[in-house]
């Protein structure tokens, strides 16, 4: 039995992950499961896995969890402070899968404690990636990714010898946009942008697909992990998302892994690491799959992608800057303020806007997390009146 906690369990990832968990329960023992506002759905998912402890960060609604949990004995804390204390209880396994910055205080406090820390939340990885790797080489926990493209590099990476690796091929979707022009972009809405013809998964990371910041924030995160640097990094479109990614070795050797495009792979290798367990997840037929295509990614017409490379190529602060401003830019599409476009034109300005800020420690990062945040605002607030 190992214990379980996940962070941003109402989320696609975590309820996928929650999934796996009442797939094999005998497995798993539950102790805390986090939300950000949905109460209801929290105390269904507690009740159903068994959970000890329950966080909801919205202190709004914390009487309606309290009430939806009576008489179960299920612990329920409330507020910010409380989702980063949740990350200090002993457990094994931490699914680090709240979207945003929001997930790094939580995520870095479970890597300073211990054990697996299964890392789907990439945006963490992408401020304040060297804190996350010092604390967690402190404390010994194992960082595992659970992105399916790390997933898969992960696996099929030379540990022992990563100077035998010439380059990692992250695959892309290409998203819903793959093949339209820049023209026609234009004037998309945000139900076409989360229409992923693929995944599955939240509002936030399907608009990311769909700009190709996604895969840009995946370069970043790849850095991070993987004892490699930026111009050994490579992108290839491949629409149906079977070949998770790459690891090109000196000698020619392209590995891969393979599987259909479900979550529930890469987190139950995450979580059960270094054992693999049986999943629900739809087992890859290759004769029906039958045709695997790759393409270039075309930077032109989504500029995340230059964005991304070059913030990963600046360092210091640009990651932060980058990340925050594209999570201000894809709220403000999401709610109809800005276009599609502007997504990448607003994180170019604030890149440039906000320029260089220190990132080296954790008050720094969010610092500058913040100041990119109200600099990107205020420049979507300048263009709105100008409309
Ligand atoms: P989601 O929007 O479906 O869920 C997000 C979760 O985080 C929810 O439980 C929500 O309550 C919580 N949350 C949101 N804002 C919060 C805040 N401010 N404070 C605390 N909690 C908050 O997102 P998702 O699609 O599950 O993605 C989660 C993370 O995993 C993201 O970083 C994403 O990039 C990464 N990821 C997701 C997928 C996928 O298939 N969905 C694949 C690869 C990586
Ligand atoms: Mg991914």
């Amino acid at each position: 039995m190992r214990s379980v906690t996940i962070f941003g369990a109402t989320g696609s990832v975590g309820e996928a992950a929650l999934a796996l968990i009442a797939h094999d329960p005998a497995r798993w023992q539950v102790d805390t499961l986090t939300a950000n506002t949905n109460a209801k759905r929290l105390a269904e998912l507690a009740g159903q896995c068994g959970a000890r402890h329950v966080v909801i960060c919205d202190e709004s609604k914390r009487d309606e969890l309290v009430q939806a949990l009576a008489g179960t004995g299920v612990e329920v804390s409330a507020g910010r402070a409380a989702l980063v204390e949740a990350a200090s209880r002993p457990v094994e396994v931490t699914l680090a899968a709240i979207v945003g910055a929001a997930g790094l205080l939580p995520t870095l406090r479970a890597a300073e404690r211990g054990g697996i820390i299964a890392i789907a939340n990439k945006e963490a990885l992408v401020c304040a990636g060297p804190l996350i790797l010092a604390a967690a080489a402190r404390s010994g926990a194992r960082l595992l990714p659970v992105d399916s493209e790390h997933n898969a590099i992960f696996q099929v990476f030379d540990f022992e010898r990563p100077e035998r690796v010439a380059r990692i091929i992250l695959t892309a979707s290409g998203g819903p946009f793959r093949q339209m022009s820049t023209e026609d972009m234009r004037s998309v809405t945000p139900e076409q942008a989360v229409a992923h013809p693929v995944w599955s998964m939240g509002a936030k990371i399907s608009v990311d697909s769909a700009t190709l910041m996604n895969k840009g924030l995946e370069m970043i995160e790849a850095e991070r992990l993987f004892p490699i640097a930026e111009p050994q990094i490579d992108i290839v479109v491949h629409p149906q998302s079977i070949v998770h990614s790459f690891v090109e070795y000196v000698d020619g050797s392209l590995l891969a892994q393979l599987g259909t495009p479900d979550m529930k792979t890469p987190i139950a290798y995450a979580m059960a690491y270094p054992d693999r367990i049986e999943t629900p997840a739809e087992k890859l037929d290759m004769i029906a799959a039958a045709k695997l295509t790759f393409e270039a990614a075309d930077e032109r017409r989504f500029p995340a992608l230059r964005l991304a490379r070059a913030a990963l190529r600046a360092g210091g602060s640009s990651p932060v800057v980058l990340n925050a401003s594209n999570e201000v830019a894809v709220e403000r599409f999401l709610d109809r303020r800005i276009g599609f476009l502007d997504i990448p034109a607003l994180c170019e300005e604030t890149l440039a806007a906000v320029g260089n800020c220190p990132a080296g420690h954790l008050d720094e990062v969010v610092d500058c997390d913040a100041r990119a945040r109200s600099v990107a605002a205020r420049i979507a607030d300048e263009w709105e009146k100008r409309a």
